[in-house]
Order: C-alpha cells, then structure tokens, then sequence
C-alpha cells in the first residue's frame, strides 16, 4: 500500500495533510469465475461505493483481488473534487498500459465523479479506458460488462433522482471488522460555488430508514460494534415512504417525514453496544434537535464534523455556504451548551478562495482559535471546471500565496489539536478496540467517543471489545494510556 501511494505520488507537501487517499479491494476467494480489483480514490463515500459495485460485480461472477496483475476487469472509482484528483488518475491509468499490454483482453474501468464529469469524452482522451460508470448507474454494471466483452466501449452516465442502492447489500473491502459506514443519501442539493459535487453525484435523495436500520442491526450480528451514518449533508435528511427526492419531498404532501434526528435515535436503538456516528453536517443544516438526540444516547458519538471552509463571512458569501461567521459560532456554542467543551469539532478548511484577502484569510485563523477544532481536513483553492465559481470569479490568488496560507491553517491546527488532546490527559476514555496498533504488537488501538485514536498495551483484549482507558499523554495525532478500572468520565 505504501508502495501504490508512492507510485502515483499522491502525497506531496502540504496535500499530504489533506484527505487524499486511496484505497484497494481485498482478495476474496469464492470460486468464482473472474477477477475484480478496484481501486477507490477520494472520499468516505466513494469508498462506500466500491462496496456496492463490488456486491453487484460478485452477484455476476466476480471474486475481488488486491493485485491488479491477477484480475479480469480494472475499476478505478475516481474523485474530481480537486484538479489533482484527477490528475493522479490518469496518472495511474498510464501506468497499466503495461499490464493491458500484457493481457489485451483486461478490462479497464473509470467509475465515479470523474466519470460523470467527463463522460465520453474520457474515452477519447484515454484509449485504454473501456468502460466508463457513473455513480448513479452501478446496477447497469452487468449489462456494461457483457457490451464490453463483446467487444465495444460501454458508457453510462445517468443521474438518478431517486437510486440510493437501498436494497444492496455491500461486500466490505477494507473492514477491520468492528467499524463500518452505511450509506443513508446520495447527491448534494447545495451549490457551494467552488464545489463539483452537485454536477457529479445529482440531487439529493435520502435511503429508506428501515433498510438503514436493517443494516445496522446485520453489522452488528456480525460482530461490528460501530457504524458511520453517510452523506454530502447528513442533516438535511429527508424521507417520506411516497417520495425520497428532497426538491419532490419539500413540494408534496407525504404521510410520514422521517428527518435525521428522527433517523438517529432508530439506529440509536439498534444495540446500546453499537455506536452510531455520523458525517457530514452543514452548519446552515444542523439542528438543537439533533444535539440533544446526540446527548440522549451515551452509544451517539460526541464528535461532529462541520465543515467552516471559511471564517470570514465575505468569503463564505462567494461560496456560497448560505451561513456566516456569526451563524457558524452559534452553531459551535450550541453544540458546546448542549453536549459539552468534551464534544469534539473537526472541520474543512479552503485557503486561497478567489480575491481572499490576507485580512480575510486571518478570519479563518480566529474562528479557528475560537472554535480549538480537533482535526481539520484542509485545502487550497482548486477551481474545478462548470463550478459557480469558475463561472462567475477570477482564480486570483497566486498559487505561493494559496499554499502559504495553506501552511498557517495546518500550522494553527496542529496546535489546537496538541491543545484539544491536552486536556483529555487525566481522564477515563471508553474505547472501541480496532485492532492493534501500527507500531507495536504489544500495543493496541482504539477511538474514544471524540474520533480520537487511543494507544494502550494489550492485556488480552481483543478488537471489538469496549475498555476504559486512562489517558497519561498525547501528541497533536494520538492519546496515550493504560487500561483501568476507573469508570469514564467523559
Ligand atoms: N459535503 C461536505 C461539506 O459540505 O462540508 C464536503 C464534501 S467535499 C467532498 C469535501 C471537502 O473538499 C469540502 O468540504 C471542501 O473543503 C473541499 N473542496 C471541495 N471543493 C474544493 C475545491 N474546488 N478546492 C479545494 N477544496 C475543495
Ligand atoms: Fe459540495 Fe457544498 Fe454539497 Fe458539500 S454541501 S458536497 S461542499 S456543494
């Protein structure tokens, strides 16, 4: 895994902060006629994606591989939210001309946002490409698959208003087996304007809540012990059993509206032993309902990813992120009279929007001394084509100035993380074990309600087992400590 991610160089610098990764399909040995290797590149949901396409794939006669050498059919499930996203993609689909050198008869597929974004067009800039999938047309893989056997490209590019894979059952591909992500609604409704996503992944829609809580309740049958609710704006959900399309749903007269609070508290009452946690809120979306479902439930997770990208509230306007500084320190006080200073904040961060002034850019540094985030995902400008913003502003900051910029907020998190995970030094943390720690065999690896890694010696525990845990040290990553007796007290 190292070697792939230094083989397509996708950290360099500062992005090395940032959330890019990638991901490989495990091997699954079921005797099936042929072999799938899918590589999954961006974020959470894409990751959960593969998941799909690969329950689809084994339905029709495909085993998964993690060596691109062994397989049949090629999957890239690509990312278009920055230019580089991109750019490592093709990047990475020069690199198995060899290999369809080789085996002429390997399949090669572009999945995902970068599929949607550039449709046909990608067949003609990319000749190795044989199949190119939205992600609302995973059902159609079969179909495209045979085209391709016989011989043709094969496209489909379809956006859904209503698909949500509700009834798929996903085939995990990089469980640990204690931690799994569900699905609950795909699309985006928002228009932030720097942000491709709405273009690529459709109108917002929202999964039927019994089939969520169906899938919950099989994860933890199995043995799971933790479950991440996702969606590009988790709060804004919305589901009525006659129509799940947000835009119909607000336009029509329906005999129930499951909301996400409501969704919540039912994943909530699967099991006390499973942990519910969620992402991502939008701060213009968050509700006092919410938080105080959160605080009713000990097994909801004290943590809340809700991205600022901005704290000047000039800016957030360009972007068109519909809140402003203030809105969003009512938000951040909200969460902090209901569910307490322990409550962990994370956000996303964008330096170097178009004509951000170095005053502005400061604003973000403030709101980030005042809100002391836990963790931050952070970025600099990368207009992305057919956006607001590339429509309607000049991409004005030099790119020197966007990365210095860049540098200070990684530079201020650093610290207010070192300060965040200062004051959990003292305290009982209840831990979900993951598994064991990267760096020591003797040594385990947890999270504790707030998202935050917890390192311990193992004393015969196993993962999936809750332990309490004294914390005695941190660094600005990671909490350190000993297995104890003592209650939690967090
Ligand atoms: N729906 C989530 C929200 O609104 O916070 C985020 C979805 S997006 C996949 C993840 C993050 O990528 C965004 O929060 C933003 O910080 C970043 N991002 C999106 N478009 C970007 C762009 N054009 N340039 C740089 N960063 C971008
Ligand atoms: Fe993009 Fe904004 Fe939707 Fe997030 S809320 S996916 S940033 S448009």
């Amino acid at each position: 895994m190292e070697k792939l991610i230094n083989d397509i160089q996708i950290l360099d610098g500062t992005e090395a902060e940032a959330c890019e990764t990638v991901r490989v399909s495990k091997k699954t040995n079921t005797g099936k006629d042929r072999k799938l290797y899918i590589e999954s590149y961006g974020c959470q949901m894409n990751f959960s994606d593969s998941e799909i396409v690969s329950s689809i794939m084994s339905e029709n006669g495909f085993d998964t591989t993690s060596d691109f050498e062994d397989a049949d059919v090629i999957f890239l499930n690509t990312c278009s939210i920055r230019e580089k996203a991109e750019q490592t993609v093709r990047m990475r689909l020069s690199q198995f001309n060899g290999a369809k050198r080789k085996k002429p008869e390997l399949m090669i597929g572009v999945l995902g946002c970068m599929a949607e974004r550039l449709k046909t067009k990608l067949l003609e800039e990319e000749k190795i490409v044989d199949l190119v999938v939205g992600p609302d047309a995973y059902r159609d893989l079969p179909n495209l698959v045979s085209e391709v056997d016989e011989g043709q490209k094969a496209v489909n590019t379809f956006l859904s208003r209503e698909e949500t894979y509700a009834d798929i059952t996903p085939v995990r591909l990089n469980s640990n087996g204690v931690t799994a992500f569900i699905s609950i609604m795909r699309g985006c409704d928002n228009m932030c304007s720097f942000c491709v996503v709405p273009f690529t992944r459709g109108r917002e829609r929202s999964r039927d809540p019994y089939s969520i809580v169906k899938e919950a309740q099989d994860l933890f049958n199995k043995g799971y012990r933790e479950v991440t609710l996702l969606g590009q704006n988790v709060d804004s959900y919305k589901w009525s059993p006659e129509v799940n399309n947000k835009a119909r749903l607000e336009r029509s007269e329906v005999s129930e509206i499951v909301n996400f609070a409501n969704l919540l508290e039912m994943v909530a009452k699967v099991h006390p032993d499973l942990r519910v946690r969620f992402s991502t809120s939008h701060p213009k979306d968050i509700t006092d309902e919410v938080l105080h479902t959160m605080k009713k439930y000990e097994n909801i997770c004290k943590c809340i990813h809700l991205p600022v990208q901005s704290g000047n509230t000039r800016v957030l306007e360009l972007m068109n992120r519909t809140y402003t500084r203030d809105w969003y320190i009512n938000r951040v006080d909200a969460i902090r009279s209901i569910l307490g200073e322990d409550c962990g904040i994370t956000s996303d961060m964008i330096t170097g929007f178009c004509t951000e002034t170095e005053e502005e850019h400061k604003d973000t540094l403030t709101l980030m001394d005042y809100v002391k985030y836990d963790f931050s995902y952070m970025f600099f400008y990368s207009e992305r084509p057919g956006t607001l913003a590339e429509k309607k502003y000049k991409d004005d900051i030099p790119l020197d100035v966007k990365k210095r910029r860049l540098s200070e907020v990684i530079a201020k998190q650093k610290e207010t993380s070192l300060v965040r995970n200062k004051r959990d030094i003292g305290k009982v943390h209840k831990v979900l074990i993951e598994g064991r720690s990267k760096k020591s065999a003797e040594q385990l690896q947890g999270r504790n309600t707030a998202n935050k890694v917890v390192i311990f010696d193992n004393e015969g525990q196993q993962k999936g087992q809750y332990v309490n845990v004294l914390v005695d040290d941190c660094s600005a990553g990671t909490l350190f400590g000993k297995i104890t007796e003592r209650e939690n007290d967090l």
